[in-house]
């Protein structure tokens, strides 16, 4: 058996393990993760937030026996959202394709009790509270730290998965190996997590329905309803915002969200304001580089090799749909890591670049040019039927209802993109 070392236990690295078991007993799967156990912790002691699982992710995880239906039973259906403006106008979308909307410690926690359950330790074993802290690439070998003792060991394999998110470790030994480019930058907007109980008063909020609330001052609310009826969300603000750093008190939050967000503030006892206070302000970097492996034995996936901004919510299928590909790859090279490797590179950086640069610019800033983008929606929603060639759909929408590559969805809306990157260029300034 060759043995893997899976470093992260996100949604990549933990639906990679399951690709790999799945091949007989070809592989011994061992994954690193630096926090705890997740299946201990309540979720909204943690810092996690929704994520939508659309076309590409859902298929990435229906490819394993009883897997989406995991997923989805941890989740819930979402057949529309809805923004609700300032002044209390509510926008309805729905969606052709439902979405699976699913917060980010429920979606570890179902993917990790179905590996599991489906494996013994002789296949798979997870070792919480390791932090890769070093790859000497030369050496073949893996250094980690146990974070409660500081005990540092290494450890060496035959295949070694980068899974560790944007600021990964397993990446950055790349940038001792020579013509290795990496390119990270913060998105504009920083967040924190959000929950809000089960409502006693039972409000109007539509259960199957994605809500976001934007406020004048440029923050936003987005919330997703769970299975137990409570609703998990964050709220995202500009970076260094003087309004949200002034949050010192309950009384001023509360002041806050019934000035910005007078809906969501009667969903939030005070008991959620006081935990949400405490939470820290989280940002979010995203990652561009040119090769995603090292000679025959190290590939990097995920946000460790893509991370991008959130404003699509593709980072976590994208991270999915990495796993299906190298699990493909494997097929095509009989288990020849020296090909599948490169070619994982090959096949990727195209659609990984074009994710980064539609998740970038899908969506503009200024008021004027959201206008053109609702109408624009609304037209090639109509005219795409007859004429696909020349009314293509809007980035959004391709990548909720198709697998279509990123590069492919880039190349259909080249035009728009150039567009609304030009004008945000020129407000960001
Ligand atoms: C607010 C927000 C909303 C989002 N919404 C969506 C959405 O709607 N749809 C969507 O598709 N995507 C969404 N995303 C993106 C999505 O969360 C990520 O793309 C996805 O989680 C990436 O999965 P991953 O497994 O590659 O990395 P991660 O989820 O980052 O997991 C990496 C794991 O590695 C561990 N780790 C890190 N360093 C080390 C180390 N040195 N040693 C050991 N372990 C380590 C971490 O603790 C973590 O468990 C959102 C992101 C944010 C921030």
């Amino acid at each position: 058996m060759e043995k893997v070392i899976i470093v992260g236990s996100g949604p990549s690295g933990l639906l990679l393990a399951h690709y790999l078991l799945r091949r007989g007993n070809r592989y011994q799967v061992e994954i690193y993760e630096r926090l705890g156990d997740p299946r201990l912790a309540a979720p909204s002691n943690t810092r996690s937030f929704p994520i939508s699982l659309s076309t590409r992710g859902k298929n990435a995880l229906r490819k394993i026996d009883g897997l989406l239906e995991a997923v989805e039973a941890k989740g819930a259906k979402m057949q529309s959202s809805i923004l609700h403006q300032p002044k209390g106008k509510q926008s309805l979308l729905s969606f052709k394709t439902p979405l699976i909307a699913i917060d980010r410690i429920r979606l570890t926690n179902a993917l990790l009790s179905e590996l599991i359950e489906k494996y013994d330790s002789s296949q798979f074993n997870i070792h919480f509270d390791c932090q890769c802290t070093q790859v000497d690439l030369k050496a073949r070998q893996v250094k980690f730290q146990k974070q409660d003792s500081a005990e540092e060991f290494a450890v060496d394999c035959d295949l070694l998965i980068g899974a560790d998110g944007a600021r990964s470790a397993v990446r950055n030994s790349f940038l001792n190996a020579g013509r290795f480019e990496l390119e990270q930058k913060y998105f504009r907007d920083d967040y924190k997590s959000l929950y809000l109980p089960k409502d006693k008063n039972e409000t109007e909020l539509q259960p199957d329905c994605i809500h976001v609330w934007v406020s004048n001052s440029d923050s936003r609310i987005i919330a997703v309803p769970q299975p137990d009826g409570s609703w998990s969300g964050t709220i995202i603000f500009e970076r260094d915002s003087d309004e949200i750093l002034g949050l010192t008190t309950v009384d001023r939050a509360r002041e806050f969200f019934d000035r910005n967000f007078p809906e969501a503030s009667k969903l939030m006892p005070n008991e959620e304001i006081e935990a949400l206070l405490e939470r820290p302000i989280a940002s979010v970097l995203t990652i561009r580089c040119n090769r995603y492996h090292y000679e025959d034995w190290v590939l990097i996936m995920g946000d460790a090799a893509h991370g991008v901004s959130p404003s699509l919510g593709q980072g976590c299928n994208a991270a999915l749909e990495d796993a299906a590909i190298l699990d493909a790859l494997l097929d095509e090279y009989e288990d020849n890591l020296a090909e599948a490797l490169p070619e994982f590179t090959a096949r990727r950086l195209a659609d990984a670049r074009a994710l980064w640069e539609l998740s970038d610019n899908a969506f503009p800033s200024s008021k004027l040019l959201f206008m053109e983008f609702l109408l624009r929606r609304a037209v090639a929603k109509t005219m795409n039927k007859f004429f696909p060639q020349w009314f293509p759909l809007l980035p959004s929408d391709l990548l909720r209802d198709t697998t279509i590559p990123y590069a492919e969805v880039l190349k259909l809306n080249r035009g728009w993109v150039s567009k609304v990157k030009k004008a945000n260029g020129v407000l960001n300034v």
